[in-house]
Order: structure tokens, then sequence, then C-alpha cells
């Protein structure tokens, strides 16, 4: 049986499309069952930590080796430009293989307190097959994200990337399989939503982690409990909150990380900082700086040094108009931007958009955008503000900026979020710290030890000593 049909087409450059079929229900049972066949006779599973180490660590050096190849695929197809994924989208891949190197290297498990005649242990053993699905906003990153210490833990994955981006990823797992990666152990499924349900269902799967919309996530969820009660990580939608305390060291780089917040990647960015709540009195100067930056802000294909990269798709640029149009019927108030920009090329750019007095029950309030669109609101007391930065649904991201210790830890404490950044925006390359949201968010983490732990399942072991005649 065949699967849907698939269309590519660059948002750079409309005119490319690539023709291709999503992976079928047949497809998805030879994956996965590839993947439990090379789980099982590979040994990839029972040998050292320290041999798949070496494997990880010679992909690694692959991947940096195809630098430019590899950032030229996810600059084609996604909205993700050339400089960027040379700079960091391609050499995250590199670094989250030896990053969960080292973790199965130095993974330890526990001896636990028993009288001595007894012997109690855990011992950490892989899944088998991870079913590990991901967005097109960031390709590369996120999939690495999940393959790296799903096979590092010992595992097998089989990767559905999103139906628009699923180039980049197929070249890194073909130099995983140079790298000697056993055949079969790391599979690749280009497919729209129906690959992906398929692929939870399967009776072969272990565990789903996956990243993607809220909505998604929870017919993922449900899915899996249907079909298994496998265990599921679930990496969702944000609308992350910009805090700004009138005590602010600096607001020059407030501006500037304000505006990164919510125009990287044209805001296509699960944490964008969308929401900027900002005392009173420094309301005017923290604005007038973030409008000047904004003005700055240049628009064209990902193959050129822009920063405000392509909208996904011409779908995804009209929800944006709607749910700004929408917002001002509702009694938002439009204070720059909030119209496509147009391209003789038709290519889908939106402006960077502010909007004032969007109250909790207006779209753009409620709705996750992802696009450039920030939303502004003031307040005067402490309380108002966690109050204010505190999302009804989303909990994934929400930063803080004050130059006064005691009121950025409170701040920490108070706000209900997976992340909070402390005068600052945005995920370092370093990926020791776990990353994941709460509530409608999702739950469980990628990176750091709780990303490596995920993919393993504790299992207690119990000795009796007998006496000895
Ligand atoms: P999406 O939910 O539409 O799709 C995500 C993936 O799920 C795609 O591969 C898609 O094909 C697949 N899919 C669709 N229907 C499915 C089904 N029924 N069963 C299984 N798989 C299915 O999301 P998107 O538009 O690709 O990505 C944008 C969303 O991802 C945003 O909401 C963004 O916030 C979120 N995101 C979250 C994080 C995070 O770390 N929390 C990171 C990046 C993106």
């Amino acid at each position: 049986m065949r699967g849907a049909p698939l269309e590519l087409r660059s948002p750079s450059a409309p005119d490319i499309v690539f023709e291709e079929q999503s992976a079928s229900t047949d497809d998805v049972d030879r994956s996965v069952s590839l993947a439990s066949t090379a789980a099982k006779a590979s040994g990839w599973a029972a040998c050292g930590p320290r041999d798949r180490a070496q494997v990880l660590h010679r992909w690694a050096d692959l991947v940096d080796a195809h630098l430019e190849e590899i950032a030229t695929l996810e600059a084609l197809l996604g909205s993700r430009p050339y400089h960027e994924a040379t700079a960091r989208d391609v050499r995250v891949v590199g670094m989250a293989l030896r990053l969960f190197a080292a973790y199965a290297e130095t993974h330890e498990s526990a001896v636990t307190a028993t009288p001595h005649r007894q012997l109690s242990y855990t011992r950490d053993m892989p899944y088998g097959v991870v079913a590990a699905i991901a967005p097109w906003n960031f390709p590369l990153i996120l999939s690495a994200w999940k393959f790296a210490p799903a096979l590092a833990a010992g595992n097998a994955v089989v990767l559905k990337p999103s139906e628009m981006t699923p180039f980049s990823i197929l070249r890194v797992a073909e130099l995983g399989v140079e790298a000697g990666l056993p055949e079969g152990l790391f599979n690749i499924l280009p497919g729209d939503g129906g690959t992906g349900q398929a692929l939870v269902r399967h009776p072969g799967v272990d565990t789903v982690s996956f990243t993607g919309s809220t909505a998604t996530g929870a017919l993922v969820m449900a899915e899996a409990a249907a079909h298994g009660l496998k265990p599921v990580s679930l990496e969702l939608g944000g609308k992350g909150a910009q805090l700004v305390f009138a005590d602010a060291d600096n607001l020059d780089h407030v501006a500037d990380l304000i505006v990164r917040g919510i125009t990287y990647n044209s805001g296509q960015v699960c944490f964008a900082g969308s929401r900027l709540i900002v005392q009173a009195p420094v309301r005017d100067k923290l604005l007038a700086r973030i409008e000047q930056r904004m003005d700055r802000l240049v628009a064209g294909p990902t193959w050129q040094e822009v920063s405000l990269p392509p909208i996904i798709s011409p779908a995804q640029l009209a929800r944006i108009e709607q749910i700004v149009a929408t917002a001002l019927s509702q009694g938002a108030k439009l204070l720059r931007g909030g119209e496509p920009l147009a391209d003789a090329e038709r290519r889908c750019f939106f402006q960077p958009t502010i909007l004032q007095s969007a109250d909790v029950d207006n779209v753009a309030y409620r709705e996750e955008i992802f696009g450039p669109v920030l939303l502004l609101d003031t307040f005067e007391r402490f309380e108002e503000g966690i109050a204010k930065a505190n999302h009804p649904d989303f909990g994934l991201a929400a930063s803080v900026y004050t130059s006064n210790l005691n009121a950025a830890l409170a701040a920490a404490d108070q706000l209900d979020s997976g992340t909070i950044w402390i005068n600052h925006w945005g995920r370092a390359a370093d990926m020791t710290s776990p990353f994941g949201g709460v509530r409608r968010s999702g739950f469980g983490k990628d990176m750091g030890r709780a990303g490596y732990q995920k993919y393993l399942k504790t299992k207690s072991v119990w000795v009796e000593r007998a006496d000895l005649q």
C-alpha cells in the first residue's frame, strides 16, 4: 500500500518543489521490525557503553565534516537560515552525540540499603524501540535531542521528521551507518500525520518521544494509551513571558533579547518570548528600543544572511494573519506591523508586530501564534507582574529581567514554567540543562541527565543469600 502524496515546497523559493510519498503503514511495519531485530541481534544494548560511545563519536566527527552539506539541506526546505545552521544547528547534532555518549559511559545505577544477607540493586535497561516524532521548526536540533540520548542508552530508534523538512536528517542518518551504527538500528520515516499515527500505534514501539503542537501531543498521548499503554514524553507549545522590572540593567541589552525572543526564526520557536510584561516606569523607553531594533530586521530567503526568515508555509502565514485580525476585532490595539510582507517571488514573511491590550480572553493571548507577534502589557507591583506572567494554559519558558537578586529568585520560584531564564532569553548551546514544559506545554525533559534517563526503564534486582550450612 502506498502512503499519501507529499509535496515539499521551499518557503524561500516556492518554485522549488519535490513530490514525494509519505511512508505507508507497510513502511512503518518494516521500519519497526527492522529496528526491533537490530536492537536484539546487533548487541547494541548489551555491549559496553564505551563501544556505543565510540560509534557516536565517529558519527559526530562525520557530521562535523559534512557541516556545509547538511546545513544546505536544512536551509533548503525549512525556515532555518544557512548561516545559522552552519553556526549552530548542525553543530548541535555532533555536540548531542558526544554529550550523550559521555552520559552513557558515566551512567551509574544504585545498590539499595538492605540488610547484608540481601542484595538489592537497580539496573537501567533500554526500552527497545523508541518512536521519535519531530516538528519542522528546528528539524536537526529537535531530532538530535531525541535520537542521540535514545541510541546512547542502547535503544533502536524510528524517527518521523516533519513532512515539511525530512532532507537534513536523512543525510545525518546515512552518516550514522558510515560511522558503524548497526544497520536497521536507526530508521527515518518521512511522512505526514498518518505515518506518525501508525508509528505510535505500532505494537513493536515501546515508548514515544514527541515534539510538536499541544493539539497533536494530546492525540499522541491518547493513541499511546490505547495501543499498549506506552510511556510518552511530550514537548509541546508555549506562550513565553518576558517579565521586565524597572530596575533591569542595561535596557539596550534587554531590548536585544526581547526582539531576538520574538523574531528569531521569525517567531517560529516553541519558547518564543511572545508576551512582554514590563513595569510601567520603563515601558516607553523599552518600547522605543524594541521598535528601533525591529526596524533593522532583514527578511529574505534562508540562503542569505537574514534576520527574518520565511514563515514555513502559506497556510501558516494565513493563520498568523487571521489571529492578528481576530485579536484586533476583540479589542487589541496594533502598535506596529500586523501584515504579511509583500514579496514578488511569493515568499511568505510577516512583519514584526506588536499588539497591546490583548486581555486573557483574546485569541492572541490564548493561542500560540508561532510568528513574530509580540503582546505588550504593563504591571506596577511584583505580585501583579508574576500573576500576568503565569499563563493559564502554557508553561514552557519565561524570562525575568531585574538587577535585584532577591526579586529574580522569588520570580523563579513563583513562575510556573519548565524553564526560567534570569536576565537572559534562549537556549544556550550547552545541553546539560534539561528542557521541557508543564501543563499544556507537555511533560518529560529533553537534554540533560533527565533527557537521557527517559530512554531507560529501571529494573530492581533482589538477591537473597542463604545461610551457609
Ligand atoms: P505538529 O503537531 O503539527 O506536528 C509535529 C509532528 O507530529 C510532525 O512530524 C507531524 O507530522 C506529526 N503528527 C501530526 N499528526 C500526528 C498524529 N496524529 N500522530 C502522530 N504524529 C503526528 O507541529 P508542527 O507544526 O510541526 O510544529 C510546531 C509546534 O511544535 C508548535 O506548537 C511548537 O511550539 C511545538 N514545538 C515544541 C518544542 C518543545 O521543545 N516544547 C520544540 C519545537 C516545537
